[in-house]
Protein backbone atom coordinates (compact mmCIF):
# COMPACT_ATOMS: atom_id res chain seq x y z
CA UNK A 1 0.00 0.00 0.00
CA UNK A 2 1.15 3.57 -1.12
CA UNK A 3 -0.36 6.63 0.21
CA UNK A 4 -0.09 8.49 -3.10
CA UNK A 5 -2.19 5.72 -4.39
CA UNK A 6 -5.50 6.04 -1.75
CA UNK A 7 -8.10 6.98 -3.05
CA UNK A 8 -10.70 9.51 -1.06
CA UNK A 9 -12.82 6.48 0.00
CA UNK A 10 -10.15 4.20 0.92
CA UNK A 11 -8.74 7.13 2.95
CA UNK A 12 -12.01 7.39 4.73
CA UNK A 13 -11.47 3.54 5.29
CA UNK A 14 -8.52 3.36 6.56
CA UNK A 15 -8.88 6.52 9.39
CA UNK A 16 -12.08 4.99 10.20
CA UNK A 17 -10.18 2.11 11.18
CA UNK A 18 -7.79 4.22 12.77
CA UNK A 19 -10.82 5.32 15.01
CA UNK A 20 -10.48 8.61 13.16
CA UNK A 21 -13.04 11.56 13.34
CA UNK A 22 -14.53 11.40 9.60
CA UNK A 23 -13.20 15.28 9.24
CA UNK A 24 -9.41 14.03 9.70
CA UNK A 25 -9.67 12.02 6.20
CA UNK A 26 -10.71 15.20 4.49
CA UNK A 27 -7.93 17.17 5.78
CA UNK A 28 -5.51 14.18 4.97
CA UNK A 29 -7.20 13.86 1.27
CA UNK A 30 -6.20 17.47 0.84
CA UNK A 31 -2.94 17.40 1.87
CA UNK A 32 -2.30 14.53 -0.45
CA UNK A 33 -3.96 15.81 -3.33
CA UNK A 34 -1.96 19.09 -2.70
CA UNK A 35 0.98 16.50 -3.02
CA UNK A 36 2.34 17.25 0.83
CA UNK A 37 3.74 14.34 2.68
CA UNK A 38 2.75 13.29 5.99
CA UNK A 39 5.28 15.31 8.05
CA UNK A 40 3.91 18.48 6.69
CA UNK A 41 0.17 17.98 7.39
CA UNK A 42 0.60 20.84 9.67
CA UNK A 43 -3.19 20.50 10.93
CA UNK A 44 -2.57 16.87 12.35
CA UNK A 45 -1.92 15.71 15.62
CA UNK A 46 1.66 14.19 15.84
CA UNK A 47 -0.16 11.01 16.30
CA UNK A 48 -1.67 10.64 12.95
CA UNK A 49 0.85 12.58 11.32
CA UNK A 50 3.50 9.14 12.67
CA UNK A 51 0.86 6.98 11.81
CA UNK A 52 0.88 8.12 7.86
CA UNK A 53 4.30 8.06 7.66
CA UNK A 54 4.29 5.01 8.35
CA UNK A 55 2.91 3.80 4.73
CA UNK A 56 5.20 4.63 2.57
CA UNK A 57 4.54 7.56 0.41
CA UNK A 58 4.73 6.34 -3.06
CA UNK A 59 5.29 9.92 -5.15
CA UNK A 60 8.56 10.58 -6.34
CA UNK A 61 10.82 13.92 -6.08
CA UNK A 62 12.80 16.01 -8.83
CA UNK A 63 16.50 14.49 -9.15
CA UNK A 64 17.07 16.87 -11.72
CA UNK A 65 15.79 19.92 -13.70
CA UNK A 66 16.78 21.28 -17.26
CA UNK A 67 15.80 24.37 -18.70
CA UNK A 68 15.22 25.17 -22.72
CA UNK A 69 17.20 28.24 -23.03
CA UNK A 70 15.16 28.39 -26.31
CA UNK A 71 11.36 27.92 -25.80
CA UNK A 72 11.34 27.25 -21.55
CA UNK A 73 10.64 23.82 -22.12
CA UNK A 74 11.23 22.41 -18.97
CA UNK A 75 12.55 18.40 -18.99
CA UNK A 76 12.33 16.92 -15.35
CA UNK A 77 13.95 13.41 -14.03
CA UNK A 78 11.73 12.23 -11.27
CA UNK A 79 13.45 9.99 -8.36
CA UNK A 80 11.26 7.61 -7.73
CA UNK A 81 11.07 5.62 -3.98
CA UNK A 82 13.25 2.08 -5.34
CA UNK A 83 15.81 4.25 -7.27
CA UNK A 84 14.17 4.32 -10.75
CA UNK A 85 14.32 7.66 -12.94
CA UNK A 86 11.90 8.47 -15.00
CA UNK A 87 11.39 11.81 -17.73
CA UNK A 88 8.25 14.03 -17.70
CA UNK A 89 8.35 17.75 -19.78
CA UNK A 90 6.30 20.85 -19.33
CA UNK A 91 5.94 22.62 -22.43
CA UNK A 92 4.41 26.03 -22.38
CA UNK A 93 2.15 26.83 -25.21
CA UNK A 94 -0.35 30.04 -25.95
CA UNK A 95 -3.62 27.87 -24.40
CA UNK A 96 -1.67 26.87 -21.18
CA UNK A 97 1.23 24.06 -20.10
CA UNK A 98 1.21 20.49 -21.50
CA UNK A 99 2.81 18.13 -19.24
CA UNK A 100 4.55 15.02 -20.91
CA UNK A 101 4.67 11.91 -18.65
CA UNK A 102 5.72 8.62 -18.19
CA UNK A 103 3.49 5.39 -17.78
CA UNK A 104 6.52 3.15 -17.02
CA UNK A 105 9.82 3.05 -16.65
CA UNK A 106 11.54 2.32 -19.67
CA UNK A 107 9.07 0.45 -22.44
CA UNK A 108 9.07 -3.36 -24.32
CA UNK A 109 7.80 -2.28 -27.40
CA UNK A 110 11.18 -1.98 -28.96
CA UNK A 111 10.54 0.72 -31.70
CA UNK A 112 13.70 1.22 -33.65
CA UNK A 113 13.69 4.88 -33.14
CA UNK A 114 12.51 5.07 -29.88
CA UNK A 115 15.56 5.77 -26.43
CA UNK A 116 12.98 4.86 -23.89
CA UNK A 117 13.09 0.82 -24.79
CA UNK A 118 16.42 0.13 -25.10
CA UNK A 119 16.69 -1.73 -21.87
CA UNK A 120 12.92 -3.12 -22.23
CA UNK A 121 10.34 -2.51 -19.28
CA UNK A 122 11.69 -2.38 -15.94
CA UNK A 123 8.43 -1.47 -14.48
CA UNK A 124 4.65 -0.34 -14.68
CA UNK A 125 4.57 3.32 -12.91
CA UNK A 126 1.50 3.45 -10.38
CA UNK A 127 -1.49 5.79 -10.71
CA UNK A 128 -0.04 7.79 -7.65
CA UNK A 129 3.22 8.27 -8.95
CA UNK A 130 2.03 9.28 -12.14
CA UNK A 131 -0.43 11.67 -10.24
CA UNK A 132 3.07 12.68 -7.95
CA UNK A 133 4.71 14.09 -11.21
CA UNK A 134 1.68 16.67 -12.15
CA UNK A 135 1.67 17.73 -8.56
CA UNK A 136 5.53 18.34 -8.53
CA UNK A 137 5.52 20.05 -11.90
CA UNK A 138 2.61 22.00 -10.63
CA UNK A 139 4.33 23.29 -7.56
CA UNK A 140 7.26 23.98 -10.04
CA UNK A 141 5.85 26.03 -12.10
CA UNK A 142 3.65 29.77 -11.19
CA UNK A 143 0.02 29.39 -12.78
CA UNK A 144 -0.13 31.36 -16.67
CA UNK A 145 -1.85 34.93 -16.38
CA UNK A 146 -5.57 34.65 -15.98
CA UNK A 147 -5.25 30.81 -15.12
CA UNK A 148 -5.68 29.19 -11.44
CA UNK A 149 -3.44 26.40 -12.00
CA UNK A 150 -0.31 25.92 -14.55
CA UNK A 151 -0.72 21.92 -15.99
CA UNK A 152 -3.84 22.24 -17.63
CA UNK A 153 -3.33 19.66 -20.39
CA UNK A 154 -1.48 16.32 -20.20
CA UNK A 155 -0.15 13.72 -22.67
CA UNK A 156 0.80 10.22 -21.96
CA UNK A 157 3.35 10.05 -24.48
CA UNK A 158 6.38 9.79 -22.04
CA UNK A 159 8.58 6.70 -21.58
CA UNK A 160 6.36 3.40 -21.78
CA UNK A 161 3.26 2.22 -23.59
CA UNK A 162 0.53 3.19 -21.48
CA UNK A 163 -2.18 1.04 -22.50
CA UNK A 164 0.02 -1.73 -21.58
CA UNK A 165 0.21 -0.31 -18.30
CA UNK A 166 -4.05 -0.48 -18.42
CA UNK A 167 -5.43 -0.24 -15.45
CA UNK A 168 -2.96 1.57 -13.65
CA UNK A 169 -3.37 4.45 -16.49
CA UNK A 170 -6.37 4.27 -16.87
CA UNK A 171 -7.24 4.81 -12.67
CA UNK A 172 -4.65 7.58 -13.06
CA UNK A 173 -7.21 9.10 -15.61
CA UNK A 174 -10.32 8.87 -13.33
CA UNK A 175 -8.40 10.48 -10.40
CA UNK A 176 -6.60 13.39 -12.44
CA UNK A 177 -9.62 14.01 -14.31
CA UNK A 178 -12.17 13.71 -11.04
CA UNK A 179 -13.50 17.35 -9.22
CA UNK A 180 -12.81 15.84 -6.47
CA UNK A 181 -8.82 15.34 -7.34
CA UNK A 182 -6.76 17.50 -9.66
CA UNK A 183 -10.36 18.35 -11.88
CA UNK A 184 -8.08 18.17 -15.53
CA UNK A 185 -10.88 18.67 -18.59
CA UNK A 186 -10.58 14.94 -20.18
CA UNK A 187 -10.71 17.02 -23.04
CA UNK A 188 -6.79 18.12 -22.18
CA UNK A 189 -5.63 14.91 -21.71
CA UNK A 190 -3.94 12.71 -25.14
CA UNK A 191 -3.08 9.35 -24.19
CA UNK A 192 0.02 8.04 -27.63
CA UNK A 193 -0.17 4.06 -28.14
CA UNK A 194 1.56 2.33 -30.60
CA UNK A 195 -1.46 0.61 -31.49
CA UNK A 196 -2.13 -2.04 -28.86
CA UNK A 197 -5.67 -3.51 -30.51
CA UNK A 198 -7.97 -4.71 -28.03
CA UNK A 199 -6.91 -2.53 -25.61
CA UNK A 200 -7.87 0.03 -27.53
CA UNK A 201 -11.40 -1.17 -28.06
CA UNK A 202 -11.38 -0.93 -23.62
CA UNK A 203 -10.53 2.09 -23.71
CA UNK A 204 -13.52 3.29 -25.51
CA UNK A 205 -15.37 2.25 -22.90
CA UNK A 206 -13.01 3.14 -19.85
CA UNK A 207 -11.91 6.83 -20.93
CA UNK A 208 -14.24 7.87 -23.77
CA UNK A 209 -13.59 11.41 -23.44
CA UNK A 210 -9.59 11.37 -23.92
CA UNK A 211 -8.04 12.17 -27.40
CA UNK A 212 -6.50 9.08 -28.51
CA UNK A 213 -2.98 9.51 -30.42
CA UNK A 214 -1.97 6.28 -32.43
CA UNK A 215 2.34 5.90 -33.64
CA UNK A 216 1.48 4.98 -37.22
CA UNK A 217 4.59 6.34 -38.65
CA UNK A 218 4.02 3.97 -41.70
CA UNK A 219 1.56 3.65 -44.45
CA UNK A 220 2.14 -0.23 -44.94
CA UNK A 221 2.46 -3.19 -42.59
CA UNK A 222 5.77 -4.00 -44.57
CA UNK A 223 7.51 -0.87 -43.77
CA UNK A 224 5.44 -0.60 -40.23
CA UNK A 225 7.42 -3.59 -38.88
CA UNK A 226 10.52 -2.30 -40.08
CA UNK A 227 10.14 0.31 -37.38
CA UNK A 228 7.25 -1.01 -35.28
CA UNK A 229 7.29 -4.34 -33.72
CA UNK A 230 3.97 -4.13 -32.22
CA UNK A 231 3.29 -4.28 -36.19
CA UNK A 232 4.24 -8.08 -36.34
CA UNK A 233 1.33 -8.72 -33.63
CA UNK A 234 -1.57 -6.37 -34.83
CA UNK A 235 -2.05 -5.32 -38.57
CA UNK A 236 -2.63 -2.24 -39.84
CA UNK A 237 -5.83 -3.08 -40.77
CA UNK A 238 -7.33 -3.78 -37.43
CA UNK A 239 -5.54 -0.71 -35.94
CA UNK A 240 -6.95 1.29 -38.29
CA UNK A 241 -10.15 -0.37 -37.58
CA UNK A 242 -10.05 0.08 -34.41
CA UNK A 243 -8.98 3.75 -34.66
CA UNK A 244 -12.16 4.02 -37.02
CA UNK A 245 -14.36 2.64 -34.39
CA UNK A 246 -12.81 4.80 -31.67
CA UNK A 247 -13.58 8.31 -33.65
CA UNK A 248 -17.29 6.56 -34.33
CA UNK A 249 -18.13 5.52 -30.69
CA UNK A 250 -16.63 8.90 -28.40
CA UNK A 251 -16.94 11.67 -31.64
CA UNK A 252 -13.67 13.04 -31.09
CA UNK A 253 -11.28 12.47 -33.87
CA UNK A 254 -8.01 10.01 -33.88
CA UNK A 255 -4.59 11.96 -34.18
CA UNK A 256 -1.98 9.72 -35.94
CA UNK A 257 1.11 10.00 -35.07
CA UNK A 258 3.78 9.86 -38.09
CA UNK A 259 7.52 10.38 -37.34
CA UNK A 260 9.53 11.01 -40.84
CA UNK A 261 12.66 9.06 -41.45
CA UNK A 262 14.63 10.14 -44.49
CA UNK A 263 14.21 7.49 -47.17
CA UNK A 264 11.94 5.33 -45.53
CA UNK A 265 8.53 7.18 -44.92
CA UNK A 266 9.19 10.76 -46.26
CA UNK A 267 8.35 10.19 -50.03
CA UNK A 268 5.45 11.87 -51.90
CA UNK A 269 4.30 8.38 -52.60
CA UNK A 270 4.20 7.71 -49.26
CA UNK A 271 2.34 10.56 -48.45
CA UNK A 272 -0.55 9.82 -50.95
CA UNK A 273 -0.61 6.10 -50.24
CA UNK A 274 -1.14 7.01 -46.46
CA UNK A 275 -3.85 9.41 -47.18
CA UNK A 276 -5.56 6.33 -49.14
CA UNK A 277 -5.66 4.57 -46.19
CA UNK A 278 -7.02 7.02 -43.69
CA UNK A 279 -9.59 8.56 -45.85
CA UNK A 280 -13.04 7.58 -43.84
CA UNK A 281 -11.98 7.91 -40.74
CA UNK A 282 -12.27 10.89 -38.40
CA UNK A 283 -8.47 11.78 -37.58
CA UNK A 284 -5.65 14.32 -37.90
CA UNK A 285 -2.14 13.70 -38.83
CA UNK A 286 0.33 14.69 -36.37
CA UNK A 287 3.70 15.32 -38.36
CA UNK A 288 7.25 14.40 -36.00
CA UNK A 289 10.98 15.45 -37.75
CA UNK A 290 12.34 11.99 -36.38
CA UNK A 291 14.59 13.68 -33.20
CA UNK A 292 17.76 11.82 -33.91
CA UNK A 293 18.78 9.58 -31.10
CA UNK A 294 22.44 8.67 -30.90
CA UNK A 295 22.03 5.07 -30.41
CA UNK A 296 19.91 4.70 -33.62
CA UNK A 297 21.10 5.19 -36.80
CA UNK A 298 17.58 6.76 -38.43
CA UNK A 299 18.12 9.86 -39.82
CA UNK A 300 15.01 12.63 -39.54
CA UNK A 301 13.38 14.83 -42.51
CA UNK A 302 14.02 18.36 -42.15
CA UNK A 303 11.19 20.70 -41.10
CA UNK A 304 10.88 21.91 -44.40
CA UNK A 305 10.51 18.22 -45.69
CA UNK A 306 7.50 17.66 -43.28
CA UNK A 307 6.22 21.15 -44.05
CA UNK A 308 5.93 19.55 -47.46
CA UNK A 309 4.58 16.10 -46.66
CA UNK A 310 2.06 17.97 -44.64
CA UNK A 311 0.68 20.12 -47.83
CA UNK A 312 1.06 16.91 -49.41
CA UNK A 313 -1.39 15.20 -47.15
CA UNK A 314 -3.83 18.27 -46.93
CA UNK A 315 -4.11 17.76 -51.04
CA UNK A 316 -5.82 14.68 -50.36
CA UNK A 317 -7.94 16.26 -47.49
CA UNK A 318 -6.25 14.97 -44.60
CA UNK A 319 -5.68 17.34 -42.06
CA UNK A 320 -1.99 17.54 -41.03
CA UNK A 321 0.17 19.75 -39.23
CA UNK A 322 4.19 19.16 -38.29
CA UNK A 323 4.90 19.22 -34.34
CA UNK A 324 6.74 21.34 -33.07
CA UNK A 325 9.80 20.52 -31.96
CA UNK A 326 10.27 21.75 -28.20
CA UNK A 327 13.23 21.39 -26.17
CA UNK A 328 15.25 19.48 -28.58
CA UNK A 329 18.12 21.21 -27.19
CA UNK A 330 17.68 19.71 -23.64
CA UNK A 331 17.95 15.87 -24.41
CA UNK A 332 13.51 16.22 -25.25
CA UNK A 333 13.32 13.09 -26.95
CA UNK A 334 12.06 9.93 -24.99
CA UNK A 335 14.21 8.19 -22.88
CA UNK A 336 17.16 10.34 -23.79
CA UNK A 337 17.88 12.65 -20.52
CA UNK A 338 17.40 9.25 -18.04
CA UNK A 339 19.73 7.37 -20.11
CA UNK A 340 22.57 10.00 -20.24
CA UNK A 341 22.22 10.30 -16.34
CA UNK A 342 22.36 7.01 -15.79
CA UNK A 343 25.00 6.82 -18.04
CA UNK A 344 26.77 9.72 -16.33
CA UNK A 345 25.89 7.82 -12.64
CA UNK A 346 27.72 4.99 -14.10
CA UNK A 347 31.26 6.17 -14.76
CA UNK A 348 31.38 8.13 -11.63
N1 LIG B 1 4.33 4.12 -26.35
C1 LIG B 1 3.50 5.20 -26.79
C2 LIG B 1 3.81 6.54 -26.15
C3 LIG B 1 5.23 6.96 -25.95
S1 LIG B 1 6.14 7.59 -27.29
C4 LIG B 1 3.52 5.29 -28.29
O1 LIG B 1 4.22 4.53 -28.93
O2 LIG B 1 2.77 6.08 -28.84
C5 LIG B 1 5.38 9.07 -27.78
C6 LIG B 1 5.60 9.38 -29.25
O3 LIG B 1 6.97 9.72 -29.53
C7 LIG B 1 5.28 8.19 -30.14
O4 LIG B 1 4.57 8.62 -31.29
C8 LIG B 1 6.66 7.70 -30.52
O5 LIG B 1 6.60 6.93 -31.67
C9 LIG B 1 7.42 9.01 -30.66
N2 LIG B 1 8.87 8.90 -30.63
C10 LIG B 1 9.64 8.04 -29.95
N3 LIG B 1 10.94 8.23 -30.22
C11 LIG B 1 11.00 9.26 -31.10
C12 LIG B 1 12.04 9.95 -31.75
N4 LIG B 1 13.31 9.59 -31.58
N5 LIG B 1 11.71 10.94 -32.58
C13 LIG B 1 10.41 11.30 -32.77
N6 LIG B 1 9.39 10.71 -32.19
C14 LIG B 1 9.67 9.69 -31.36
Amino acid sequence: MYLTDLTKPQIDELLAQWGQPRFRSGQVFEWLNKGVRPQDMSNLPRALREKLMEIPYGGAVIERKLISPKDGTKKYLFLLEDGNLVEGVLMHYSYGNTACISTQVGCKMGCSFCASTLEGCVRNLRPGEMLSFIKLMEQDEPAPEGKNRSVTNIVLMGSGEPLDNYDNVVTFLHRVTSIEELNISPRNISLSTCGLVPKIYSFIDDAPHVTLSISLHAHSDQVRKTMMPIANVYPMEDLLTAAKTYAQKTGRRVVFEYALVSGVNDSHEDAIALSRRLRGIICHVNLIPLNSVKERSLMGATRAHAQEFADWLKQEHISATVRREMGADIDGACGQLRRRVLHEMQQS
